[in-house]
């Protein structure tokens, strides 16, 4: 019983740190400097994460919403936050696939100079 308080204990801790981390990320992400990997982990914490949502939409509406009063536009922070965060995965999926085929055109490369490397030797 002990034990199951202990664990559970951790977890939250755990968890904390992780949300920590990730409100820590709002600004650059709402600034749009984050790397791959950190906008990755970003958007996945914060499609199961209500309270990290919910700090976003806060930072969100202070940043973008002030702007927008200014200007006489409406905000509708919801759907705004669901499209940038679309975007975001939109974006995350094509730089991964774009990395990815780097990755394997670089594989080839390397793999076509040993097997020219190995050519010349032979000769
Ligand atoms: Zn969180």
């Amino acid at each position: 019983m002990k034990d199951a308080v202990k664990s559970h204990k951790k977890h939250e801790d755990n968890t904390h740190a992780v949300c920590k981390k990730m409100q820590g990320l709002i600004p650059r992400y709402l600034s749009g400097s984050l790397t791959l990997h950190e906008a990755r982990e970003f958007t996945e914490h914060l499609k199961n994460c209500s309270v990290c949502r919910d700090e976003i939409e806060i930072s969100y509406l202070l940043e973008e919403g002030i702007t927008r009063a200014e200007n006489g536009e409406t905000i509708d922070l919801h759907t705004d936050l669901e499209d940038m965060l679309n975007e975001t995965e939109d974006t995350i999926q094509y730089l991964t696939q774009y990395n990815t085929a780097v990755h394997l055109f670089e594989g080839t490369a390397v793999f076509v100079l040993c097997a020219c490397a190995f050519l010349l030797f032979m000769i």
